[in-house]
């Protein structure tokens, strides 16, 4: 079995990642900055872990031909959308100068294969719903156009280099592995099912409900929430694809499902079977009203399907965070 370097492995996404590669009998190796990830995410022995820098073009070699890393999956990166409101220029540099400086790395060390993981952010506000991959790109912050950025210079470095790779664009990851022994834990947490769930433990007075006007049936926005399992294996699936001659390309992973705010505050009552107490306040700013998933694509090229539901989304991450209430810090 072939070596994958997993950058971002100590993060939410990567260390489920990393976790399902091992489970399948891929040799992983990380590299994080622990900058927000965490060493007990990640499931790997000292040997195998690697606190630093992508853009550290010496270690990412050291790293490549000690393991014989033949492919990346490349998730480590900045992803708070308002914080890229305020900081542009370091969603500019960490996310996209530093992909950049490590791909370069990557195809002098002749590692041809990249996953990258890539965001529904990509499509701004979207005049079509479901969202098909050929939609128009039209970021409406940092956060997406550093993303957008870097599948462009994939796109250029293939066509000049033949690296080859698959971005997958993400919408709402949700849930968590389902022993309950790594989950989701940022600080701060902005994301709704977590701060629902946090709610529900009584770790915060009530759940703010941003805009309660949008026009959607019940007034709130809609989300297309997917297992952070089921986006785990759309990773392994792309790149086995990959490997076995599919071309490179952008593809969604969603589940084509979309639940308003209150909708996924509802079915968080009834599986925690707890009180959630609510506070309806102003829109937050660059919330389009609503985003699902076309993923057609990914189902067809990968050989993928979706196999977890909302609800069963909402109970792993319960498992979690009713058991991990200060997350990784306990
Ligand atoms: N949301 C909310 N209250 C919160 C956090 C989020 O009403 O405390 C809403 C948010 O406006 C969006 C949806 O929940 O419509 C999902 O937000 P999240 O930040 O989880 O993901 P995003 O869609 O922004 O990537």
């Amino acid at each position: 079995m072939s070596c994958v370097l997993v950058t971002g492995g100590a993060g939410y996404i990567g260390s489920h990642t990393v976790k399902v590669l091992l489970k399948r009998g891929y040799e992983a190796v990380v590299l994080d900055n622990l900058s927000t990830g965490h060493r007990q995410a990640v499931l790997v022995d000292e040997a195998h872990f690697y606190q630093g820098d992508i853009a550290d073009d010496e270690l990412v070699t050291s790293i490549v031909e000690k393991h014989g890393v033949d492919s990346v999956i490349h998730f480590a990166a900045k992803s708070l959308v308002g914080e890229s409101m305020k900081h542009p220029e370091m969603y500019l540099w960490d996310n996209t100068a530093k992909s950049v400086r490590f791909f370069t790395t990557l195809k002098e060390c002749g590692v041809r294969n990249i996953i990258f993981s890539s965001t529904a952010a990509v499509y701004g506000l979207p005049e079509q719903i479901p969202i098909p991959e050929y939609l128009e790109k039209k970021p409406v912050n940092p956060y997406g156009e550093s993303k957008l950025m870097v599948e462009k210079a994939l796109q250029w470095m293939e066509q000049a280099h033949g690296i080859k790779w698959v971005a997958l664009r993400y919408f709402n990851a949700a849930g968590a592995e389902l022993t309950g022994v790594i989950g989701e834990d940022h600080n701060p947490e902005t994301h709704l099912i977590p701060l629902v769930l946090q709610t529900a433990l009584g770790k915060r007075e009530a759940i703010q409900v941003f805009g309660t006007d949008y026009d959607t049936p019940d007034g709130t926005c809609i989300r297309d929430y997917i297992h952070v399992l089921d986006l785990t294996d759309a990773h392994i699936l792309a790149l086995e694809a990959l490997k076995k001659g599919m071309s490179s390309g952008a593809l969604n992973v969603g589940t084509g499902n979309g639940y308003s705010v209150r909708e996924v505050i509802e079915m968080a009552k009834e599986v925690t079977e707890r009180e959630i107490p609510v506070v309806e306040t102003e829109r937050r700013p660059g919330d389009p009203a609503v985003l699902v998933a076309d993923s057609t694509l990914a189902q067809q090229l990968l050989g993928w399907k979706p196999q977890f539901t909302l609800r069963e989304m909402i109970a792993s991450a319960w498992k979690w965070h009713s058991t991990h209430p200060e997350g990784y810090r306990r």
